[in-house]
């Protein structure tokens, strides 16, 4: 003999029922079956809101009550052809009686918690009744039997407590007698004494089951649901997550007792002490194997957390002020209050100094328990001796569960860290002594986000998730979004990075998907989609709040330089190929980097130095290695090194340059790169990144190009100059050769100074045969005193470029 108990959405829809009743027939073939069931899903809450809206005189009422009497009949019609004239009585008059019920609430507009519990009751019985007389139009050997007739409890309405001695002597008197195959029970539904009608509290139906097992001594207590067991996290906000095979008794009940609804806190209590297993199960999954709870401790080589679980709407209370220290009967005067007023806490913090206590309850709870508190503590509070009691609201708990955490060191380190990582901010924490839960307070708003994190760190294969913004889709960003898709497969199953593009935009428009954007269709996406403003990139992703955030800026536009701070203080991660951020006042820059410390968001820019090169990296490897830089002499201009790889006396200036644009080498306003200013910022960063305070103007900048060509005051009039000043170019072009040497842009930095200027490069040096738009740089550090670490290759175009901005975000997930 077995109870099994099934949900809402087990009995919410005719399909679901037939599900339910194919698995107890099938089950009945072998043994007895006890079923317990819940009212169909959505319907207590739609009572409960039906007697809320006729206590408001609101007669809206009446259309909840048409909906809900609408959802059982169509139950009825379409599971039962041709119901019989009892059936359909019994149906109608139910729905009669909920109907005058409803309509007394509206009369005296009142709604007390008794009349409430005989609201729900009709829920469960309706359920059951339905269930039952389904199976025994399928000549199943089915027989309803209402609880109300066994489980017996005192007066405490909407939460009563049972009387197991009373109700554990009913269900054994009863079943005694049962000879039928298969018995339907109303769940959560019960008697008092003095023979009202109350309820469980909420979920309770699970407790009925329990109740009902415990008395009977069964072999196994199965929790029928719409999920296929207690989850590493709830199902619902955390994708990842998986059911657990087995749980001991504790972390199911620390589980639930911490918002796993899928199981009634209250449940495990009556089974535990009998070792009857719990199994939960999936009524849409029957093969699933589930979650078996039992007393079994032995499982010492499984994972020492379990499970993260959540429960929403908390507010915290603090109760603190110097008159409290070193006093006894503090804590007994502050719960005694709580009691009396029914409240149950869910969470306690005191610090050692006893100079405060914090603690948790429901929300609603929070103004009654404000005002009984302060007036407890009226005479303290009117001498000063302590503080009106505090009240913060729109928080969480979240608690990680499990019973072998006690024998792993650093769990608590792990935990408050990911959360810090990812700028969550804690609230309040408690740890049981038994150290089978840790738990913390969090704002409501990053509930999903800590869950994620979490759920990642302790559960999940190492796989990690980023979660990427991209502004700019031009040549660059278009090609870094290719790469990327591309990439993706590669990097979960060599690097566990799971990558998802979640937002992209340009000037006009912007896209965003929680789940990850197409990758295959953004163009078209993204053409049609809101209109763009720098702003409202920002705060999409805050409000979206996800882990691990990466912005992206693959612009060379200022404004969007100037927004990196507010991403770095939000924890969001900073990649820019723009190199105006780093290149702007040194103050700016520094800013920029203590914001990334302090808020623990890498920014990185690799690619503002010599595109995908590892230049920056390189050079930061070095420092953080205690070398020292001594001097840097490099190309850094990939479009400077291909004009002058390109132009000779065959050619023209001006079509060298036209050339080295129309191939995406230079910036879009090739005078940043002709001036030299692109090179000297390039310069300044690898300065400052040696750890050099400077600026731009620090930089010698000695320019090649003529008055006419500084002073332009467009693209299109500077390419004009360039013609009118070809013999300029060609006297550059005459004297190198001359000499036998080659024309290079090159930037050199001796440790103090830098400066920036066109040079006749010999034959023997290194810079010499530099090919097409390649870029050198040669550290001279302690280390590498004569023979310089040098680093050459490609230092510009669309490919290389992404390709840098991608290593850095993967620099990130590692
Ligand atoms: P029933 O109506 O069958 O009693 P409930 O809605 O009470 O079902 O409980 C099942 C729900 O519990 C799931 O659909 C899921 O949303 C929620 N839940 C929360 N935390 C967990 C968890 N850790 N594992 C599984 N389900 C969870
Ligand atoms: N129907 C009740 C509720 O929704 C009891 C239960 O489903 O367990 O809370
Ligand atoms: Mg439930």
């Amino acid at each position: 003999m077995n109870v099994l108990k099934f949900g809402g959405t087990s009995v919410g829809s005719a399909e679901n029922i037939k599900k339910v009743i194919h698995i107890l027939d099938n089950y009945s073939q072998k043994e007895t079956a006890i079923c317990v069931v819940s009212a169909v899903g959505g319907i207590t809450d739609k009572l409960l809101k039906a007697g809320e809206l006729a206590q408001q005189k609101n007669e809206s009422y009446l259309s909840e009550f048409k909906q809900i009497k609408a959802i059982h009949l169509n139950l009825l019609s379409e599971l039962i052809s041709e119901p019989n004239e009892t059936v359909k009585e019994y149906i109608e008059n139910k729905l009669a009686s909920l109907k005058s019920l409803l309509d007394g609430i509206y009369l005296i507009n009142e709604l007390s918690p008794k009349t409430s519990d005989k609201l729900v009751s009709f829920g469960e019985l309706l359920s059951s009744y339905i269930l039952a007389e389904t199976m025994k139009s399928y000549h199943l050997n089915a027989v309803r039997k209402n609880s109300q007739d066994l489980i017996v409890t005192n007066n405490n309405f909407t939460k009563a407590e049972v009387n197991f001695k009373i109700t554990n002597a009913n269900i054994v008197d009863y079943f005694k007698n049962a000879d039928q195959k298969i018995t339907i029970l109303p769940g959560f539904i019960s008697k008092s004494e003095s023979g009202e009608i109350t309820t469980l509290g909420r979920g309770g139906s699970d407790f009925t089951a329990a109740i009902i097992a415990a008395a009977l001594k069964v072999n196994r207590l199965e929790i029928w649901t719409d999920v296929s067991g207690m989850y590493t996290a709830n199902p619902k906000l955390v994708k990842q997550a998986y059911p657990i095979e087995r749980l001991s008794y504790q972390e199911a009940m620390e589980l639930s007792h911490f918002g796993a609804k899928v199981l009634y806190p209250p449940s495990v209590q009556p089974v535990l002490s009998l070792n009857i297993p719990i199994h939960i199960k999936n009524t849409s999954d029957p093969d699933a194997y589930g979650t078996l709870v039992t007393n079994d401790k032995t499982n010492g080589f499984s994972k020492a957390a379990k499970a993260i679980s959540n429960i929403s709407n908390i507010a915290l209370l603090t109760l603190q002020g110097t008159g409290m220290v070193g006093i006894p009967g503090f804590s007994k005067r502050l719960f005694e209050t709580l009691a009396q007023e029914k409240i149950n806490v869910i969470f306690i913090t005191q610090a050692s100094s006893e100079h405060s206590i914090c603690f948790g309850i429901d929300e609603k709870d929070a103004t009654v328990a404000a005002a009984s508190i302060n007036l407890t503590f009226e005479n303290e509070i009117s001498l000063n001796k302590i503080d009106p009691i505090i009240v913060e609201k729109d928080l969480s708990i979240i608690a990680l569960v499990g019973d072998n955490m006690k024998n792993h060191q650093g769990i608590s380190g792990l935990m408050f860290s990911t959360l810090g990582q990812n700028n969550i901010n804690i609230r309040a924490i408690a740890q049981g002594a038994s150290e089978k839960n840790i738990s913390a307070v969090i704002a409501e708003k990053d509930v999903k986000k800590a869950l994620n994190t979490i759920h990642e760190r302790f559960f999940e294969d190492q796989t990690k998730q980023l979660n990427v913004f991209i502004t700019g889709v031009g040549n660059v960003g278009e090609r870094l979004v290719e790469q990327i898709h591309q990439q993706k497969k590669h990097l979960k199953e060599q690097l566990k990075i799971n990558l998802r593009v979640i937002g992209l935009s340009n000037s006009r428009n912007m896209i965003f998907d929680e789940s990850g954007l197409s990758l295959k269709s953004w163009k078209e996406d993204l053409a049609l989609s809101e209109k763009a403003t720098l702003e409202g990139f920002l705060e999409r992703i805050k409000s979206l709040n996800l882990r691990n955030s990466i912005f992206v800026d693959v612009t060379a536009n200022e404004d969007v330089s100037k927004i990196y701070a507010e991403y770095l203080k939000e924890s969001i991660a900073v990649v820019a190929c723009n190199k105006i951020a780093c290149s702007s006042t040194f103050e700016n820059y520094s800013n920029l980097k203590k914001l990334s410390v302090k808020y623990n968001a890498p920014f990185l820019f690799e690619t503002n130095v010599g595109a995908g090169l590892p230049i920056i990296d390189t050079l930061n490897h070095l420092i953080n290695s205690g070398d020292r830089i001594t001097s840097i002499q490099a190309v850094l201009s990939g479009s400077l090194n291909f004009v002058f790889n390109n132009f000779d006396d065959t050619s023209k200036f001006h079509d060298v340059v036209k050339q080295a644009q129309k191939e995406g080498y230079t910036e879009p306003d090739p005078r940043i790169d002709l001036s030299g200013v692109d090179v000297a910022r390039k310069i300044l960063i690898l300065a400052r990144e040696s750890g050099t305070p400077m600026n731009l103007e620090d930089i010698e900048n000695t320019s090649f190009l003529t008055d006419n060509n500084l002073k332009s005051d467009s693209v299109d009039d500077f390419y004009n100059t360039l013609i009118a000043d070809e013999t300029h170019f060609q006297k550059l072009y005459a004297s190198a050769k001359k000499n036998d040497c080659q024309l290079k842009y090159v930037a050199e930095f001796d440790g103090k100074k830098a400066k920036v200027s066109l040079r006749e490069i010999p034959k023997d040096h290194p810079f010499y045969n530099l090919k097409g738009k390649d870029n050198i740089v040669m550290f001279y550090t302690q280390r590498y005193p004569e023979q310089p670490m040098i680093i050459k290759g490609a230092g510009a175009g669309a490919d290389v470029t992404a390709s840098g901005l991608f290593a850095d975000i993967i620099r990130i997930g590692n």
